[in-house]
């Protein structure tokens, strides 16, 4: 494990728990995911995101590619999807 996880890798900054608004370009369809958890960096706005929140996107995006849009704006929260 690295020893620095609550600093920046880029610019030494401090990261703090935040919520992001993550965009998947998919060429025909494109995917707005609000109120995604991230570990923002306070200085440089730097974006990271947990492995079990990649997943969840994974998931996020599958939903909407069945429903075919050109643009879904969806919460990061699947409890909606029926
Ligand atoms: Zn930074």
């Amino acid at each position: 494990m690295k020893k620095d996880e609550k600093k920046c890798p880029i610019c030494n900054g401090e990261k703090e728990q935040g919520k992001v608004t993550f965009t998947v370009d998919l060429g025909t369809n494109l995917i707005v995911i609000r109120e995604t958890p991230a570990t923002v960096c306070s200085l440089c706005g730097e974006e990271w995101i947990s492995d079990e929140t990649a997943e969840n996107i994974e998931a996020v995006v599958r939903e909407a590619k069945m429903k075919n849009r050109m643009i879904e704006v969806v919460n990061f929260s699947l409890e909606s999807v029926a």
